[in-house]
């Protein structure tokens, strides 16, 4: 048995003997009794009641009242509690104390906002990255300092929440109103309800460094372009010259090949840089009638293609694309270009044009080619990533063509799906947003269209 329920059992003991001896002095047993007990519980409140003062008084450890059996064992217990406790907030207050400097002494200007946006804290950095003052604006709305449309925009359209944990942080990259020529890319990212984290940093020094190398790119297709297209030009008369002899039409046919394919790469690598360099305004957006696009490249690119593929399409001739022609006209060439390109004859390619029940529209390419491996999907729209290196060059794929076609999507904020299984075939699918949708100006022939193009025949 424990030491402190012997102790508390013999003081009861004790009472019952002191009841027993009263009771044979004075006869009186059951006062003697009532007394003995009486003295004892009241012994025992009072002790209580000392315990209680102690806590009601802080519970200081050189205070504790002085107690034996149960109670002294209820008085070690609650002071154990209270050192593990002590220790436990010890620990806290240290990883807190690291953890503040570690964001006071972060790279980047870091602010906490609660769900209103008001500031609830903020490190050195952002004193000089946003300009907050450490004595005024704790408290204040940020987007009451930051006086830029773009930017309370985005605070007000940028998740309370974390959505998923694998969801990049919204960015935005802005013109800081208080340095000059300065860029900030502020990103904000959920803590917990109503408790977001903004971080900012300067990137002008990355975006001009971008700047230059797409200058460069750019710069350098350009100067390409002319020499290729003549060397390309004067290939391809000599290919043809009845007065070459065999081998060297051979040759001559070989390096006109590869001066397209280098003509293919500068004229994409120009399209990219064009596509980064420049953002569409909507007074850029056309109404671009897809399904004649459609139309129109099905027939070029059948012209050109040497094996048996056939394409079938089902295109809503009433639905219109505001968007930019061009870069649009390149997506569906590439996806068409691509299926016929990598796939082997007899492959059937399907063009979809429709509009979904959610006022979106859908473009679809499909084959039922030979698919890809679902661990190439992720990186397909990479730059020069190609499943097959050997067989892309020899079709004359630049490895750029599903770059544009994300970029492309991007800049029109519609979504691009990949879907593919080995052996199956694949589907190439961009969801335009509804406010990019409209209806065509009438015309006589306005309905879907369903229609096949064997490029064999
Ligand atoms: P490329 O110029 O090589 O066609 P892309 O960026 O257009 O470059 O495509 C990347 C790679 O994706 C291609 O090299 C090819 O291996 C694969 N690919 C694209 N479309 C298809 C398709 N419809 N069927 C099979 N493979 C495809």
């Amino acid at each position: 048995m424990s030491d402190y329920l012997g102790q508390e059992i013999w003081r009861v003991l004790l009472a019952v003997f002191l009841g027993v001896l009263g009771g044979l002095l004075s006869g009186q047993w059951l006062l003697s009794f009532t007394f003995a007990l009486l003295g004892y519980l009241i012994w025992f409140w009072y002790r209580l009641w000392q315990i209680n003062q102690w806590l009601l008084n802080g519970a200081k450890a050189e205070e504790a009242p002085e107690c034996h059996g149960i109670l002294a064992q209820l008085v070690y217990r609650f002071q154990r509690l209270q050192r593990k406790s002590a220790m436990r907030k010890q620990r806290l207050q240290t990883l807190v104390t690291r953890l503040q400097g570690i964001i006071a002494n972060l790279p980047y200007a870091t602010v906490v906002l609660n769900g209103q946006n008001e500031i609830q804290w903020f490190n050195p950095r952002a004193i000089t990255t946003l300009q907050l003052n450490p004595h005024t604006d704790p408290g204040q709305r940020l987007d009451n300092l930051v006086r830029l449309p773009e930017f309370q925009a985005f605070l007000d359209q940028a998740p309370q929440t974390m959505s998923s944990e694998s969801d990049p942080a919204p960015e935005l990259v802005l013109e800081s109103p208080f340095g000059q020529q300065d860029f900030l890319a502020v990103q904000l990212v959920p803590i917990e309800q109503d408790l977001r984290l903004l971080i900012a940093r300067n990137v002008t020094d990355q975006l001009q460094s971008q700047k230059i190398r797409r200058n460069f790119v750019a710069n350098a297709s350009h100067e390409l372009r002319s020499p290729l297209t003549v060397i390309a030009g004067y290939l391809e008369m000599l290919q043809e010259d009845p007065a070459m002899p065999q081998q060297a039409q051979e040759m001559i046919h070989v390096a006109f090949k590869q001066a397209q394919r280098m003509q293919g790469l500068v004229e994409d690598l120009l399209m990219i840089s064009r596509l980064e360099s420049s953002s569409i305004d909507d007074q850029d957006r056309q109404l671009i009638p897809v399904a004649q696009c459609v139309e129109e490249i099905i027939t070029t690119l059948s012209k050109n293609h040497k094996g048996t593929c056939s394409i079938e399409s089902s295109l809503d001739k009433q639905l219109c694309l505001k968007g930019r022609e061009t870069e649009i006209a390149s997506v569906i060439q590439n996806l068409i270009g691509n299926a016929l390109r990598h796939n082997p004859d007899g492959t059937t390619v399907t063009v979809t044009w429709t509009a979904l029940r959610t006022g979106e529209a859908r473009l679809i390419v499909a084959d039922n080619g030979r698919g890809i491996d679902t661990k190439h999907l992720p990186h397909l729209t990479e730059r020069f990533y190609r499943v097959d290196k050997g067989r892309s060059k020899k079709h004359g794929g630049t490895g750029l063509g599903l770059a544009i076609v994300q970029h492309v999507a991007q800049r029109h904020q519609a979504r691009l799906d990949i879907h593919s299984e080995k052996g199956i075939g694949s589907e190439f699918r961009i969801t335009f947003p509804a406010n990019l949708v409209a209806a065509c100006p009438a015309q006589d022939d306005n309905t879907v269209d369903a229609g096949v193009i064997n490029p064999s025949h």
